[in-house]
């Protein structure tokens, strides 16, 4: 395609990773590239993901990463075509090398985001993108994009648009999930949006609450719904938060939704097999205080002991074996996810795009990111999913661009 003859103003609608993502890839081809953010800077919700430590993606085997992802198999496509190694190198390219942390997941060296988005910013710039920030969508007539600025409303009729509008958590940083009336205004299907990665709450005792609010449990095993994930999680004032929570988390969601409650079963000795703790527990000597028998036999901390007693099943059994199957499956009730605004991601978002991810009817409008209707838990997989839809999107366009002339002088 020559540039000369055949380089179209297109438009990016939110300048977050996926949306930056579309951007680079289409002006890398040639066209002439507006991306639109509502807030007076892009990205902060990657700045945010920086803050403590920004896992870009994560080193396992494909196949394995492939299936963190819900539905199973959506996003498969996109990300085959741009893997993690594709986004490693990508930000080596930006001169940010990146690391394997002991858990697997992938961080630039730099550890933050700010290094990398400056870099970006910069090679976005001489690319020849143009960035209009304090640019709100708020509604979309053919293929004309109406934005709220701060000179007024602005009309905009690309050859084609992609919008990126992010989920509705941490709303503050610019994704609040107001686009969902702008996509059902054109008939678009969109799944309620929904927490992910978020805490759950627990109605603690008041005694567990004061004592224990803020405490790490280091090494818990969790099951739910026939899952079982082995991590840390920490005790809020509210619930329960914290990586092998939220790797549970879509389950629990759902059995909340379904039942009102959610059944966590905690492993609170993960590292000892039942029979070996039911021996130890017998061990103990005759008289002995129930609290010291949880730490010394049983080797509990205090944070577990309280966890235990918090259990449904009423109060703790003495015998050894009873015992120790209580402290290998402590059972408690869940009352349900923390409000979207704090959960780190969404789950739900706009459906039935289709496999260059543009919208079904709508030819020229495309779109990307975490508003499409996946999900899945941290590690990276969030962020690789923004960057591989994005890239993605920005190739369906490019292919409707360049091989559908029919359609899309009809759109
Ligand atoms: C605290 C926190 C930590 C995180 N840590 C990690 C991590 O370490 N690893 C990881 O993989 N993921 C992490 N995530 C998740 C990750 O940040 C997101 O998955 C990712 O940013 C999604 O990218 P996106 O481009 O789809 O959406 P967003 O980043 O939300 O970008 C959407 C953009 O669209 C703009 N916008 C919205 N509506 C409009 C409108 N109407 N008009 C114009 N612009 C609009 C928004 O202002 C925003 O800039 C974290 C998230 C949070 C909140």
């Amino acid at each position: 395609m020559s540039r000369q003859t055949n380089r179209h103003d297109l438009a990016v609608v939110g300048g977050g990773p996926a949306g930056l993502a579309a951007a680079e890839r289409l002006a890398e081809a040639g066209h002439a590239v507006t991306v639109y953010e509502r807030m007076p800077s892009v990205a902060r919700r990657l700045l945010i993901a920086g803050r403590g430590g920004l896992n870009l993606t994560h080193s396992e085997a494909l196949p394995d990463f492939l299936a963190r992802y819900h539905p199973a198999g959506s996003l498969a496509p996109a990300i085959r075509a741009f893997p993690p190694e594709a986004l490693r190198a990508w930000c080596e390219g930006l001169g940010q090398p990146t690391f394997v942390g002991s858990s697997g997941r992938v961080f630039p060296r730099a550890f933050k985001a700010s290094p990398l988005l400056r870099a970006w910013l910069g090679r976005l710039d001489t690319l020849g993108v143009r960035i209009r920030t304090r640019h709100r969508l708020t509604a979309i007539e053919g293929r004309t994009l109406i934005l709220d600025t701060p000179e007024g409303t602005l009309r905009h009729t690309p050859a084609a648009a992609l919008v990126a509008l992010g989920g509705a958590s941490w709303p503050r940083l610019g994704s609040d999930g107001s686009w969902v009336a702008v996509m059902e205004g054109l008939g678009a299907a969109v799944a309620p949006l929904r927490p992910a990665n978020v805490g759950f709450r627990v109605g603690w005792s008041e005694v567990f609450r004061t004592r224990f609010a803020g405490e790490p449990v280091k090494r818990v095993g969790l099951s739910a719904g026939g899952q079982r994930v082995l991590g840390e999680m920490v005790v809020t004032q509210t619930g329960l938060e914290g990586g092998a929570v939220y790797a549970l988390g879509r389950v629990l969601r759902e059995a909340a939704e379904a039942e009102g409650a959610a059944i966590l079963t905690l492993d609170l000795r993960p590292d000892l097999a039942e029979a070996a703790l039911a021996a130890r527990l017998g061990r103990s000597r005759p008289g002995e205080s129930a609290a010291s028998r949880l730490r010394k036999a049983a080797g509990l901390a205090p944070v577990s002991a309280g966890l235990l007693r918090e259990s449904l099943g009423g109060p703790l059994p003495t015998e050894p074996g009873a015992l120790a199957a209580r402290i290998k499956a402590a059972r408690l009730a869940l009352d349900g996810p923390e409000a979207i605004e704090r959960a780190i991601s969404t789950a739900g978002g706009l459906r039935g795009v289709d496999a260059r991810f543009m919208l079904p009817g709508r030819p020229g409008l495309f779109a990307a990111g975490e508003m499409l209707d996946w999900e899945a838990p941290t590690g990276g997989y969030l962020l690789q999913g923004a960057f591989a839809t994005g890239r993605a999107a920005a190739e369906g366009m490019l292919d409707w661009l360049g091989n559908a002339p029919e359609d899309r002088d009809a759109a």
